[in-house]
């Protein structure tokens, strides 16, 4: 586990793969806050890096969940069955109340793989959720957060400052610790991937001071900026890719092929391959950013 500040990374080992998703843990007088909990299908790996801090899952007060993604926000009722707050947007808290629709497509997409890949999704009983708008404030225990409305990559996502710290969730791409350069990908997953709106949460950070930027796939990473103009980067490569392979009208299969071969090049040519190859792929899988692309391109472009 690393620690920066008061701050531990818990490498949630998803499917046994590291650096793919992780948990951030700020201890506090009376037990600690998490920032994104991972699953249902990693507690176990959670509650060791609980166990780490000697703290187990009833002493954690909140959770603040960048957006509902089963690989954010998955073990949140868990955890509010131990007794904490769960804090998410105002988008996606009835989500989180009431699940069923979401994991009914998440059940369409995942199949039979649905329980291996997320495990358990249990409701949050609504007076333990803590619903977020646009800046509001967060006082757990002394600990401050501000809460940072950041569409593109889901409508109901939200970024979290904290003292010199920046929780990005997904807006804010996945970066893992990769040999040679930094390698930054963009997570593009249907429904709700938005390029306008991504950009203008990328602004939204970048006004925004701050000298780590944490995103949950994966590490806290102390060159905000140029995170930051990464992203940028990547949002515009995305797009002069769509404008040159969308036009095609290719199948979603060919779609998907096109995309794993692009961002494999794009990794390779960062100097990732092996094992890190394959914790960028857990963590944002071609397919499902073939689907978003094909979404968003039909709904905002094709026209
Ligand atoms: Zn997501």
């Amino acid at each position: 586990m690393n620690q920066i500040h008061n701050v531990h990374t818990i490498d949630l080992n998803f499917l046994g793969i590291p650096n793919a998703i992780a948990a951030y843990l700020i201890p506090h007088a009376h037990g600690g806050v998490l920032v994104e909990c991972g699953p249902g299908s990693t507690l176990e790996a959670l509650k060791s890096g609980l166990d780490s801090q000697a703290l187990t899952p009833k002493d954690i007060t909140d959770v603040l969940v960048s957006h509902i993604h089963l690989d954010h926000a998955g073990a949140a009722g868990w955890f509010a069955r131990q007794g904490a707050r769960i804090h998410v947007h105002h988008v996606g808290a009835a989500h989180m109340v009431n699940p069923e629709k979401l994991l009914r497509s998440a059940s369409r997409i995942y199949g039979d793989e649905m329980d291996e890949l997320w495990g358990e999704f249990l409701p949050v009983p609504e007076e333990q959720i803590s619903i977020l708008h646009d800046n509001d404030e967060i006082e757990i225990e002394g600990l401050a957060f501000r809460a940072l409305d950041t569409p593109g990559h889901a409508y109901h996502h939200m970024a979290y400052l904290f003292e010199d710290m920046c929780f990005t969730g997904d807006v804010g791409g996945v970066r893992m610790y990769s040999p040679g350069p930094a390698h930054l990908r963009i997570p593009t997953p249907p429904p709700e991937f938005h390029l306008g709106k991504w950009r203008e949460s990328i602004n939204r950070l970048a006004a925004e001071k701050f000298s780590f930027i944490a995103p949950t796939h994966f590490g806290v990473f102390s060159d905000p900026q140029r995170h930051l103009g990464a992203v940028k980067a990547g949002l515009d490569e995305i797009e002069a890719w769509m404008e040159n392979i969308m036009p095609g009208n290719p199948t979603v299969k060919a779609l998907e092929g096109a995309i794993a071969k692009w961002e494999e090049e794009r990794a390779r040519a960062d100097g990732v391959d092996g094992e890190a190859l394959e914790s960028y792929e857990k963590a944002s899988p071609a397919w499902m950013s073939a689907e978003g692309i094909r979404r968003y391109w039909t709904k905002h472009r094709d026209v």
